[in-house]
């Protein structure tokens, strides 16, 4: 196995950096600098700015006209950290509650890796994206020409996983993340005294009747050997006793993994919708925005990666996907790739869920990490 080890304590000492120096997303200006001028160091060719600060490296080797195309997420959470390390975030309302510092750090190492020992025949393609976290980055990049202007034969991400033990690697074909959606509901009434109820539309049980009904939506309209998540996480309306408020607005979550369930729930939230108005004498709009697809790993990708993952830690096949998103759903819309999640539990500790507070990446999984790249660019742009 390859030896990365040496290259070990500068990358923790790189990770903790921009742990430290957390940036949100489509701002990661000083990471993307810092990741260009190590790239630019060890010789890979850089390009910056794509899809708002994402950068490409580009390291070529012998003469296969095959490609890989390897993924780390640079962006911060609009968290306020609750550790108290000497690398604490010095950003007030930054934090990297998901990890992306360390998968920065393990990539870069895998760059630097494989530009001393090329022991590959191909071209590698380093990508480095910005906002994973909810804005989109991946789908910046696509459009920005990511594929175009460097086609990958295969592209492949790695997610720290703090629900697997250290040492194991998992991913599974076909869906391995959920689709998420987000739908805001404006009820809107007339206003007016609440001791004269008959003459006011009344949009608080409306409201009610709408967070009633939504939550039948998946119990009823959706095959029970099917899966879907529709969460009610807000509502907000009226300010006193004596007012009937004149408009309340819901909002909520929806997950699922395939379209046709994602069509199904849609269209059965704009229908509820309009038989409540319909029955309450008020009007409902909903803005339902699909912002990210699910995450669908290529049976040969996520097979090359068991693979890859078998020769450098434990590699398992993933019972089932997670319910959270990921925007890298966007880059396997427009190339063959998978999804891998990298163990992240220490044994005498549970690790703290992502987005937590308290959350940290775990330094001692970067080697692994690291090795994971390495084999899966070694192993799909093999030498002949
Ligand atoms: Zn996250
Ligand atoms: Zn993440």
């Amino acid at each position: 196995m390859s030896a990365v080890d040496d290259l070990v304590p500068a990358l923790v000492a790189l990770r903790r950096d921009i742990h430290a120096h957390p940036e949100l997303g489509y701002r990661e200006h000083r990471t993307a600098a810092l990741i260009a001028a190590q790239l630019r160091a060890i010789g890979v060719e850089v390009h910056e700015g794509i899809g708002g600060t994402g950068v490409v490296g580009v390291l070529h080797h012998g003469t296969s006209p095959r490609t890989i195309g390897l993924r780390a997420d640079m962006d911060a959470l609009p968290i306020e950290e609750q550790n108290d390390h000497a690398w604490r975030s010095t950003m007030p309302g930054a934090f990297h509650g998901c990890g992306h510092d360390g998968h920065v750090a393990m990539l870069l190492g895998a760059a630097q890796h494989l530009a001393r020992t090329r022991e590959f025949d191909g071209t590698i393609h380093f990508i480095f994206q910005p906002a994973e976290e909810g804005l989109g980055g991946a789908r910046a990049m696509v459009r920005d020409g990511l594929f175009t202007r460097f086609p990958c034969d295969r592209v492949f991400a790695l997610h720290n996983w703090p629900d697997l033990p250290m040492g194991t690697i998992a991913t599974r074909p076909g869906s391995i993340m959920g689709a998420a959606d987000k739908f805001e509901i404006v009820v809107t009434g007339r206003g007016g005294h609440a001791a004269i109820p008959h003459d006011t539309p009344d949009a608080i049980l409306a409201a009610a009747q709408l967070a009633t009904q939504l939550n039948t939506v998946v119990s009823r309209r959706i095959a029970p050997t099917a899966s879907a998540v529709l969460s009610i996480t807000r509502i907000n309306g009226g300010h006193t006793h004596n007012v009937l408020p004149a408009s309340v607005v819901l909002g909520g979550t929806i997950r699922t993994f395939d379209p046709a369930v994602q069509d199904v729930i849609e269209d059965a939230v704009r229908g509820i919708a309009a038989g409540v108005a319909l029955s309450f004498d008020v009007t409902v709009e909903v803005d339902y925005d699909r912002y990210y697809p699910a995450t669908i790993n290529h049976a040969d990708a996520a097979a090359e990666a068991m693979a890859a993952a078998a020769t450098v830690g434990e590699a398992q096949l993933a019972p089932e996907p997670a319910f959270t998103s990921e925007d890298f759903s966007f880059m396997l819309q427009a190339c063959p790739g998978a999804y891998v999640w990298l163990g992240q539990a220490r044994a005498e500790s549970p690790s703290m869920p992502l987005h937590n507070p308290r959350y940290d990446f775990n330094d001692a999984v970067l080697p692994l990490g690291i090795r994971l790249h390495v084999a899966l660019a070694e192993r799909h742009l093999a030498k002949a």
